[in-house]
C-alpha cells in the first residue's frame, strides 16, 4: 500500500509529480502524460516544435 498520489485527469499513480498550473483550473498532481497534453493545449506551437527547423 502506497500513498502516492494520483494525476488528477487521468488517476493514475504518479511518479513523476507535476504541477498544474493555475490557468489550467485543475487542483492537483498531474502525470507528465496529463502535463504535457495540457502544455499542447494551451500553449499550442509553443515549445513543443524543437526540431521544426529540422523539416
Ligand atoms: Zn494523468
Amino acid at each position: 500500500m502506497g500513498l502516492k498520489e494520483k494525476c488528477a485527469i487521468c488517476s493514475q499513480e504518479v511518479k513523476l509529480q507535476f504541477k498544474a498550473m493555475k490557468e489550467w483550473g485543475i487542483e492537483g498532481t498531474l502525470c507528465g502524460d496529463c502535463y504535457s497534453k495540457k502544455l499542447h493545449d494551451y500553449y499550442p506551437g509553443d515549445h513543443v516544435r524543437v526540431n521544426k527547423h529540422l523539416d
